[in-house]
């Protein structure tokens, strides 16, 4: 657990493809790729050559580089991570798992064939030798900068259990999953039972989170399931958002479908089936056919860290507007009912980071803005349950802290909050705290 799985909008920008690194000439291939690019008379030659080469290359081996034809129509360099046979093909007929080599893992899938052009396995390097001469060449630093750009904020694990970690999770299984009324593509590989390995699609109880492998079974599930909302205790409820806490004890089959579903979408959440130690919080949007599940966090019951958050996800087709905010916020209002101070788990992702960097600067900048006077972090961190160390390196990354005399000291310029206020965006959605009805986990009987 630790890792955010709310990506805000940078991230999705990012993982895709931008259209400028594959120019094409109006026809299909970017022409950026060297030694890719033929005339057309060339071609002419090549292509008796390249129906001899084609069977020669075929199938094509794990770890060879080609390009392929993505969602956008456009060719993109992968590299192959997995083949298999075709369901009805003959013996050489494969389909190939390929990894994007300029986008996230998120966006790795299967292709058919005819996607791939073979022309350009030719001018591609084959791994083997490409890894060789780039260790011969690169000096120390610059392989441990690879490695660090390849880890990708997930600086908890060393290269090994990185390299185990997409060794192990390195095919997605389940390509996409029916919730509710959105089918929704998945991300990343999750751990579902053995029997589930050979769907590709599987089908999800929106309200009690059990999953299915077709959908006349789920069709049956929902003539028979009589819950409405996620299991638990609705603790939250304002206009059409509600949100349910759940024991993980009390409901650990939910908690598990809960831990399967959410994987699909976190790469390094590990995967707890020991739930009972959780609690969950459900965010939902609710109309008169139940309350649907838009994003949920975890939280530990008793954590010695001071813990307020474990993981949080806010579901793909509800991305974009402030429920990740909400969630962290909400988290916050619950260790300000309990009387402590909380801190998301740690390692955060670089994009976890940035959420929360957001949250408390926002927080805390409103307080600064407002409060007359001098200010402690002591009392800021009570103010808000924001621990005092989040509040110091929030306050010193923003430039307004001073070492003076022995003492941090807040520097608190309005123009300079404004400004930094400006730079965080907004908040999302708020918390109506008045419609918090809730007893901490220590409390409750
Ligand atoms: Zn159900």
């Amino acid at each position: 657990m630790g890792s955010i799985g709310t990506p805000p909008s940078a991230e999705n920008g990012s993982a895709n493809p931008n259209p400028a690194t594959a120019a094409c000439d109006g026809d299909r291939k970017p022409q950026s790729v060297d030694g890719y690019h033929a005339s057309s008379n060339e071609r002419t030659l090549e292509s008796d050559v390249s129906k001899k080469r084609k069977s020669s290359i075929l199938p094509l081996e794990v770890g060879t580089r080609v390009m392929c034809r993505w969602r956008d129509s456009k060719y993109h360099p992968v590299k192959v991570i997995e083949r298999r046979r075709t369901h009805c093909g003959g013996p050489n007929d494969y389909e190939y798992y390929v990894h994007y080599t300029e986008f996230n893992r998120r966006l790795d899938e299967w292709v058919k064939l005819d996607q791939l052009d073979l022309e350009s396995v030719e001018a591609v390097v084959d791994e083997k030798v490409e890894d060789k001469v780039t260790s011969l060449k690169m000096t120390r630093h610059q392989k441990r900068k690879i490695d660090e750009t390849h880890v990708e904020g997930h600086e908890e694990l060393d290269a090994a259990s990185l390299r185990e970690h997409e060794e192990f999770t390195k095919v997605k299984n389940i390509a996409t999953i029916e919730l509710g009324r959105y089918e929704i593509e998945t991300w990343y590989f999750s751990p579902f039972p053995p029997e589930y390995n050979d769907s590709l699609k599987l089908y999800f109880c929106e309200f009690c989170l059990n999953f299915m492998k077709r959908k006349e079974q789920l069709q049956r599930h929902m003539r028979k399931c009589d819950l409405k909302h996620p299991p638990g205790d609705e603790i939250y409820r304002s206009g059409t958002l509600s949100m349910f806490e759940v024991d993980g004890k009390k409901n650990k089959v939910y908690g598990q479908n809960l831990c399967y579903l959410a994987k699909l979408f976190l790469d390094h959440k590990t995967l707890y089936y020991d739930v009972d130690l959780f609690l969950f919080y459900i965010l939902c949007e609710c109309d008169d056919r139940g309350c649907h599940m838009v994003g949920y966090f975890s939280k530990e019951k008793h954590s010695e860290e001071s813990y307020n958050l474990a993981c949080i996800l806010t579901l793909p087709p509800y991305q974009r507007k402030g429920y990740g905010k909400f969630l962290i916020a909400f988290s916050y209002e619950l260790s300000k009912k309990e009387g402590k101070v909380g801190t998301p788990e740690r390692p955060l992702s670089d994009l976890g980071l940035l959420s929360y960097r957001g949250y408390w600067t926002r927080v805390l900048l409103d307080i600064l803005k407002k409060h007359k006077g001098n200010i402690s972090i002591k009392e800021l961190s009570d103010m808000t349950a924001i621990k005092a160390e989040d509040i110091l390196t929030t306050l010193q990354s923003l430039e307004l802290i001073q070492y003076r005399k022995g003492q941090h000291v807040i520097c608190a310029d309005p123009k300079v909050l404004d400004r930094h206020l400006k730079a965080a965006g907004r908040g999302g959605l708020d918390v109506d705290v008045s419609k918090l009805i809730w007893t901490p986990y220590k409390d409750q009987g």
